[in-house]
């Protein structure tokens, strides 16, 4: 009875601690079946079902109001086929035991997540950036097929080739058209040792055409930035940039041999705008690197910043308005508690390589993912909703400038706002929707329909 009492209360909260919903009930399947049966239960009497993986979501986008939290926490098996390079997953399972099971057969997914303690169903439904994604897109570009139960109660097999129209709308579809209950990822070798650059501006500028160069040439396998609140009011600014390092040299494409040591490290950063006194280089393992943000998260947990609420907001810039934006805004009064309760991130991307046809960007090719990941005072909804209301002024802001929404955020969208955020897609999101969820049932928390 406790443990029912412990799962309604997990599962009307999320990380963020501003939307609060009461499902009816919570279930925690160990089979596709299983989960079948929960949808067609709630459809069969009009009632709402979410999928819950780790619970990351922002707004209440994983709740079920009056309806079935399906937890997938018990679909966590991980097998990873290394003569096929492939890893299947089931949804429950994170990326954390993703990457150990890839890992010990010297493999990695392509694209990972900074944080590995979300789910596979969870990262798969939104997209899913990681350090990566500029030369190869979301996460959720490089599955090869998923069994996903639909809101009509049907469980299916969807890829490329087989219901494609499924596919494209599960992969960051925001869970609208079916609950992911497995899917078979590709993998890539994995580099033993990378080298890690973090290369710090004083001046935006600066910055954005750096960026703006690691995205274009792909000299770096990994690349995102921060901006850091520095003395003065000022921000500075800090890239981090990665690169495969096995032989004990960074590599360019084997430009490089053992003579070149000592000036390997020019080769990948002589060119670049930063301060080279303040640059910090530093050798990890592979696996070291992709669990950087284990130890944020065990601190976070132990000072309660973990618990509190979290009004992020995502946006998708196209880079040339980026680098007025984010200085202009980080300059504002309204922002300046990201100095000591938050994370700016500054992730530089291209948009030709993404594939997911429902990821929503901004046109033209050089883009810019800006995140405010800031923290609110527990005990202090007002700020907290002056917060939320701050977003959504910033995100009409954004759209001013050519940007977009990325849906892991903490604001209000009516259905008008979806359906400008999907623009020309939309007609056919919808009928998709028609198709697999006929009582628009799945993942309502988004507030996509009417
Ligand atoms: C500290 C932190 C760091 C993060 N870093 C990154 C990052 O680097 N890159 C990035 O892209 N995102 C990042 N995120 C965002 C996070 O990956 C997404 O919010 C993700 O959706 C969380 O998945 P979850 O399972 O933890 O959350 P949940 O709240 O359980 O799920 C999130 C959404 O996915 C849906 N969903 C869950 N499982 C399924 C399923 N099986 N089928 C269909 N829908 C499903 C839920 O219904 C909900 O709408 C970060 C979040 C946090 C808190």
């Amino acid at each position: 009875m406790n443990a029912i009492r412990e799962d309604m209360a997990l599962a009307s909260h999320d990380f963020g601690h501003i939307v609060e919903s009461r499902p009816l009930g919570v279930v925690r399947p160990r089979s596709g079946g299983t989960v079948r049966e929960i949808v067609s239960f709630a459809g069969a009497r009009g009632l709402p079902v979410t999928a819950r993986g780790c619970g990351h979501a922002p707004y209440g986008q994983g709740q079920a109001h009056g309806g079935y939290v399906v937890d997938m926490g018990g679909l966590d098996e991980v097998r990873c086929v290394p003569g096929d390079r492939t890893l299947v997953a089931g949804a429950g399972a994170t990326w954390g035991e993703v990457v150990r099971a890839a890992l010990a057969e010297g493999l990695a997914p392509p694209v990972l997540p900074d944080h590995l303690g979300a789910s596979v169903g969870g990262v798969l439904s939104t997209g899913g950036f990681g350090g990566s994604s500029h030369r190869r897109g979301l996460v959720a570009d490089w599955v090869r097929e998923l069994e996903v139960v639909t809101g009509a109660g049907e469980r299916l097999v969807c890829s490329p080739e087989r219901h494609p129209d499924l596919f494209g709308a599960v992969l960051a579809g925001l869970g609208q058209c079916a609950l992911i209950v497995r899917a078979t990822l590709r993998l890539v070798p994995a580099p033993v040792r990378v080298r890690r650059y973090r290369l710090y501006h004083e001046d935006p500028a600066g910055f954005f055409t750096d960026q703006r160069r690691l995205a274009r040439d792909g000299r770096f396998s990994h690349v995102a930035g921060q901006a850091r609140p520095a003395l003065g009011g000022i921000w500075r600014y800090m890239i981090e940039a990665v690169t495969p390092y096995d032989g004990g040299l960074p590599r360019t494409d084997g430009l490089l041999t053992r003579d070149d040591l000592l000036t390997g490290d020019d080769l990948l950063i002589g060119d670049l705008d930063h301060d080279r006194d303040t640059e910090e280089i530093e050798d990890l393992s592979y696996a070291g690197y992709l669990h950087r943000l284990d130890r944020d998260e065990r601190l976070l947990r132990a000072t309660g910043e973990w618990d509190r609420p979290h009004p992020w907001l995502t946006l998708l810039l196209p880079e040339a308005a980026a680098s007025a934006f984010v200085p202009a805004v980080l300059a504002e009064a309204g922002q300046q508690d990201l100095r000591c309760c938050g994370v700016v991130q500054l992730r530089p991307l291209c948009g030709s390589v993404f594939r997911a046809p429902l990821l929503r960007r901004p046109p033209g090719e050089l883009l810019c993912l800006l995140s405010l990941m800031r923290t609110a005072p527990p005990t202090d909804p007002g700020t907290v909703q002056r917060m939320v209301a701050a977003n959504r002024g910033l995100y009409e802001r954004a759209r001013a400038v050519g940007g977009v929404l990325h849906p892991v955020s903490a604001l209000p969208m009516t259905p008008e706002d979806w359906r400008v955020h999907f623009g020309p897609d939309w007609a056919g999101f919808a009928r998709v929707k028609e198709q697999y969820d006929p009582r628009h049932i799945l993942t309502m928390g988004y507030g996509l329909w009417a």
